[in-house]
């Protein structure tokens, strides 16, 4: 891509109400705008953030055997009131009347489409399991809608729904998932903790967090040193007020509370903030007993489904991933979310040779399948130019410049700073290893 086609608004105006680092620079380094409380656009930038973290997300769960479908956004609100969910709810529930004042609601989730969905189409115990997932807007008109993609009102979330002829299959699936989640989690690059959770309004037993650690975190998770144990506070103290009050403490202070100071495994306990970006649930047969949707056993018995139930925070990750990693000059992206792998800056692109130079390498590197940028702007300069390169977080720079008589351009390091010479001829092996 040529900067100077690609539609990228970078400012140096910071949102009034952004606090979050990932609110502002999404916002700073043109990635995304607010068009309404919670209501986000993705600019081009954007679009290719996340479609990364989609793609990454899919092709882990059609390596899993799950099936990609895609429900309607609009659901009528009889099902919700099957299900119970339409009270439930409240006024999260974004509630549409139609032109004959029929009555519909903007999906926050989708149990009780995709269970219309298969009921009466899976009548056997021999067409199960069956793992079907969407990635798709949601809903939900939050009382808070904050911190930018983070708790947005319209997001994009990936939610997947098994369905099984016995709780045990179910909890096998459960299992698989977690496993699932923790490739996807691992391939984008995050630090996270999976630990175990309260389930909610959803419903059902037994569920776990996929938590990102950052400071920023709504959370506050308990996790071990020295196993794989973690758990929400929300399951250690019941009383809701009690967690939010905890919330609102400081870090120190519930570092001193005398609860699960040891882990059974013998480890120490400790306090720290994460961010909720994926939450799997056994839900068992709460939906598929509401909306009667049933199968027929090996002994001929009809049976309620067994349900497991998935969720990801696409658009949540992508605020996520810069939570994680950024500094005081902008974003700092993962290998497998960064909208390029290098942008290559032509210092003055009205100097021919600079902007030859440039372009082919820049042409090298895209047939070596490499996912390239290149400065190209005649109007900004060098400083600019680099001012952008730092508040959008490609990963490598590599800079076309008065190095360039005696054969050379400069490799820069997002991350570290770290700046290498490296010889024009040199400049493809050199990025292949990074
Ligand atoms: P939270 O506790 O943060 O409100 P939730 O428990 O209501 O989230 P789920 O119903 O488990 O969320 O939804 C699955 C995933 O969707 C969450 O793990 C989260 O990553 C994402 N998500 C939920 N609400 C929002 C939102 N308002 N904006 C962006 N992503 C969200
Ligand atoms: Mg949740």
């Amino acid at each position: 891509m040529k900067f100077s086609k690609l539609f990228i608004p970078t400012t140096k105006e910071t949102p009034s109400d952004a606090t979050l680092p990932s609110h502002q620079f999404l916002i700073r380094a043109g990635f995304i705008n607010q068009q309404g409380s919670g209501l986000y656009n993705y600019m081009p930038m954007g679009k290719i953030v996340l479609d990364k973290i989609r793609k990454i997300v899919k092709e882990e769960l059609d390596a899993a055997d799950c099936s990609e479908v895609q429900l309607g956004f609009v659901t009528p609100i009889e099902l919700w009131d099957k299900s119970g969910r339409a009270e439930k709810m409240g006024k999260e529930l974004l509630r549409i009347k139609d032109r004959k004042d029929n009555d519909f609601v903007l999906s926050p989730t989708n149990e009780e489409a995709i269970v219309e969905l298969v009921k009466n189409r899976i009548t056997s115990f021999k067409d199960l399991p069956v793992n079907l997932y969407q990635i798709n807007t949601k809903f939900r008109d939050e009382a808070r809608p904050r911190f930018g993609l983070m708790r947005g009102r319209e997001f994009l979330m990936k939610d997947g729904y098994s369905f099984h002829e016995s709780v045990e299959d179910m909890q096998r699936e459960f299992a698989h998932m977690e496993e699932t989640y923790k490739k996807i989690f691992t391939r984008l690059g995050l630090d996270f903790r999976v630990v175990e959770a309260d389930s909610g309004a959803i419903g059902g037993t037994g569920s776990k967090e996929f938590h990102v650690l950052a400071d920023s975190g709504e959370d506050t998770i308990i996790v071990c040193d020295s196993c794989e144990y973690g758990a929400n506070i929300e399951t250690i103290f019941e009383d809701e007020d009690v967690v939010n009050s905890l919330n609102d403490l400081t870090y120190e202070e519930l570092q001193e509370k005398a609860v699960g100071k040891k882990c059974s495994c013998g480890g120490e306990l400790s306090y720290t903030k994460g961010i909720e970006a994926g939450h799997i649930f056994q839900l068992g047969s709460t939906y598929s007993e509401a909306l009667d949707a049933k199968f027929l056993d090996s002994n001929g018995k009809s049976q309620p489904f067994q349900m497991g139930t998935y969720g990801i925070g696409v658009s949540r990750i992508m605020a996520a991933v810069i939570e994680q990693s950024h500094d005081e000059r902008g974003c700092i992206w993962t290998k497998e979310t960064a909208p390029f792998m290098i942008d290559i800056i032509v210092s003055s692109a009205k100097k021919e040779d600079e902007l030859n130079a440039g372009m082919k390498i820049y042409e090298e590197l895209k047939d070596n399948g490499i996912e390239v940028m290149i400065d190209d702007r005649k109007k900004e300069r060098f400083g600019f130019k680099m001012g952008d390169f730092e508040l959008i977080g490609f990963p490598y720079a590599i800079v076309i410049g008065k190095k360039l008589q005696d054969g050379l351009v400069e490799l820069i390091d997002r991350k570290t700073g770290e700046k290498t010479d490296v010889a024009l001829d040199d400049i493809l092996d050199f990025v292949k290893k990074l």
